[in-house]
């Protein structure tokens, strides 16, 4: 009863149209203009002679006095991991870069890398679907990755490539001060919080970001909810603990 639950109204295989909606949505509403894209063929098969090699040359950047903007233009040109040769072109940040609010997933998507939009695709729709359920928004919120590259073949993002990367997201949330993270999936909650765990573990209780105060939540990614459907309740719950961070 009351309870919001991101309904499956129709599902396929990988090449379905996007029809992930909340109760009162259509799910035309719901898919919107990015609903018609799709995965390719071989999405989510690991590419052994892609995995993570760093480009040693490669210094590790000074961020520390960049703006949003040069810290963009930085990404923009970083050629620091082997992701850097699979992308169409990295994807900073989606939202607002004054947000109260930041969700951090592990990498760009197929869907995500099209479109420059870290809110593409299915699991991109979903996503807006749980913040809106929770009163987020692209202007509160901002949504970002540790990697700001599209592994190939979506395959997940290596240790080295997100620690490669990480200076960037530490930048990011520097600049951003944000009141509550909310973290997407157990391969980037490992890396962030630098151990090994369960998702149902991280999802136990609350944490806080590195060294700072920041609190943290842990959620299922929602391309994990696509295809477990059932635990969208769980992360109901957990996205009901975040309300209570915020309000
Ligand atoms: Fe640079 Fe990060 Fe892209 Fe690797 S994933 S090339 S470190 S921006």
């Amino acid at each position: 009863m009351g309870i919001p639950v991101w309904v499956q109204r129709t599902r396929t295989m990988s090449t379905e149209v996007v029809d992930e909606a909340l109760p009162g949505q259509t799910s035309a509403a719901a898919s919107g203009s990015l609903s018609s894209e799709t995965l390719p063929a071989d999405n989510k098969q690991p590419t052994p002679a892609h995995i993570g090699t760093l480009i040693p040359e490669q210094p590790v950047p000074d961020c520390s006095t960049l703006d949003s903007q040069a810290l963009q233009t930085l990404v923009n040109d970083c050629k620091r991991c082997v992701l850097h040769s699979s992308r169409k072109q990295p994807i900073f940040a989606t939202g607002s870069l004054s947000a109260s609010y930041l969700v951090i997933s592990d990498a760009p998507s197929f869907d995500e890398d099209r479109h420059s939009y870290a809110l593409a695709g299915k699991a991109g729709v979903l996503l807006n679907n749980m913040l809106s359920a929770i009163n987020l928004s692209t202007d509160n919120t901002c949504v970002t990755h540790t990697v700001k590259c599209r592994p190939p073949n979506d395959r997940m993002p290596q240790t080295d490539e997100q620690t490669a990367c990480l200076v960037y997201l530490n930048r990011q949330i520097e600049l951003l001060k944000p009141k509550a993270i909310l973290i997407l999936g157990r391969s980037a909650a490992e890396h962030l919080l630098q151990q090994k765990s369960s998702l149902s573990a991280f999802r136990s209780k609350q944490h806080t970001y590195a060294d700072t105060d920041i609190p943290v939540i842990i959620t299922y990614h929602p391309r994990n909810l696509l295809r477990q459907p059932a635990d969208k309740r769980k992360a109901w719950e957990d996205l009901k603990q975040f309300r209570a961070l915020i309000e």
